[in-house]
């Protein structure tokens, strides 16, 4: 097809949609519009004009070969870190937004850990103002407390007001027990979920992996899996006891998502998400010494991945997030005990979600409407887009057939620190449509 510009190939702006548009022969997924065939869809001017059998005799509009792949309403990470303000050298709103549009999400919610951080109406206003004509929808996410700091809350109240979708000091814990009662209160009085990192860092502190045989087997310090489970613990009681709204980001161990199923089974609002990388690896590739095997919670056992597959099967795990998490060249090339934790995944989160759970029979490609569409816009109190005449155009159209590698890609992303460089994926994002404006995986637009 031919599209109007090439302004992907200098990431300033997305490019604007044809008037009229078909995504032909897409295999169709919405739950709530019972959509599951294949079909060919019309745009015009941004707006789903029509869903049909095939191309309408006439057409004249511009079309995207839709054969073999699955459309979906747009899909949505509600956990990124994309960096600005602070750390343009890792990150932008700007190149973050592209690196999301180039793996299949239409919208993003970003952590506070920027610097300074998102813990004031001023800066929930500049992430707002500067993605505001942005294919990628970008939430911010507001901080609990003063700079991160996890001693004085910040003023949710005026965030909430200015557009923050949830609470939370993601990054780090928030180790004071009296605090986040406070902020569930909020998250009650507001309708804001917090979005808690599981971690007492009392527990962690100057450990670099996941404890257990292989942290023995290389001499590094590692972080227990209770550092992380007692903070669910404690989280889901005082939200039992609040009655406030609690996520619990990237679940990583068996335990927590034991708990975290108790609770649902109890009825209290807690819900949870989990990375590709955690249901993908274990601590098993630490062997390596690569440092972007290094994140935080860090990548556990065989038997912690067995349970996150249990979990998203069963529905105790929500939703799957990235926690994309930029860092320079200069920080990863340290030392395993000195990088920092972290890796990017935007990316690559596509493909490790087909090759991982729909090819290994974990998940039905139709679960991912729940996982990647539906629940992270429920938590976050954001509508979710239809395909049906008369809705905006939202969407992510993706292969599930094509097998690819992350080092062979064109990556959007300011930072590359992923361990998945070399590794096999199948499904590759093709084209995300929203806000009028479309972009075309650059590697399959040859
Ligand atoms: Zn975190």
């Amino acid at each position: 097809m031919s599209m109007p510009n090439k302004s992907y190939l200098t990431t300033k702006s997305f490019d604007r949609l044809p008037e009229e548009l078909a995504v032909t022969n897409a295999h169709l997924i919405d739950k709530v519009e019972k959509l599951d065939a294949v079909k060919t869809v019309i745009i015009k001017n941004g707006q789903i004009d029509g869903i049909h059998d095939q191309l309408p005799d006439g057409y004249k509009g511009e079309q995207l070969n839709g054969d073999g792949c699955v459309l979906m309403p747009g899909w949505f990470d509600m956990h990124v870190h994309l960096r600005e303000p602070g750390r343009e050298d890792e990150e932008t709103l700007q190149t973050g937004s592209f690196a999301a549009a180039n793996g299949g999400f239409t919208g993003v919610a970003c952590m506070p850990n920027t610097q300074p951080a998102i813990d004031s109406q001023e800066v929930i206003n500049y992430i707002l103002e500067r993605t505001e004509n942005n294919l990628v929808d970008v939430h911010p996410v507001a901080a609990i407390t003063c700079g991160r700091q996890g001693e004085q809350l910040a003023p949710i109240a005026e965030m909430a007001e200015a557009g923050a979708v949830a609470i939370s000091d993601d990054g780090s814990p928030l180790m004071n027990a009296e605090l986040m009662r406070r902020a569930l209160e909020y998250s009650k009085m507001f309708e804001l979920p917090i979005l808690g990192h599981e971690e007492d860092a009392n527990l962690s502190k100057n450990r670099h992996m996941h404890e257990g045989f292989y942290s023995t087997k290389l001499g590094i310090a590692g972080i227990p899996a209770i550092s992380e489970e007692v903070f669910i613990a404690r989280d889901i009681m005082l939200t039992a006891y609040t009655g406030g709204r609690f996520h619990v980001c990237h679940i990583s161990t068996k335990d927590g998502v034991d708990l975290v199923r108790q609770a649902k089974a109890k009825g209290l609002p807690v819900t949870c998400e989990v990375t590709p990388h955690h249901f993908t690896l274990t601590d098993k590739v630490v062997e390596s010494y690569d440092t972007n095997t290094k994140m935080s919670p860090p990548l556990r056992s065989d038997e912690d991945r067995q349970a996150l597959l249990e979990g998203l099967k069963d529905g105790t795990i929500d939703v799957i997030a990235t926690d994309h998490a930029p860092h320079s060249i200069e920080e990863k090339e340290a030392e395993y005990i000195y990088a920092p934790f972290g890796i990017t995944g935007l990316e690559t989160a596509v493909g490790l979600i087909i090759s991982q759970l729909v090819e290994q029979d974990v998940l039905g490609v139709q679960d991912l409407y729940n996982k990647c569409v539906a629940n992270p816009r429920k938590i976050l109190k954001l509508a979710i887009p239809k395909i049906a005449r008369g809705e905006t155009a939202n969407l992510t159209l993706f292969n599930p057939g094509v097998t690819w590698k992350f080092k062979d890609i064109r990556s959007f992303s300011k930072s590359q620190n992923t361990p998945f460089k070399e590794f096999p994926l199948k499904g590759k994002p093709v084209a995300v449509i929203n806000k009028g404006q479309i972009f075309i995986s650059p590697d399959l637009k040859k």
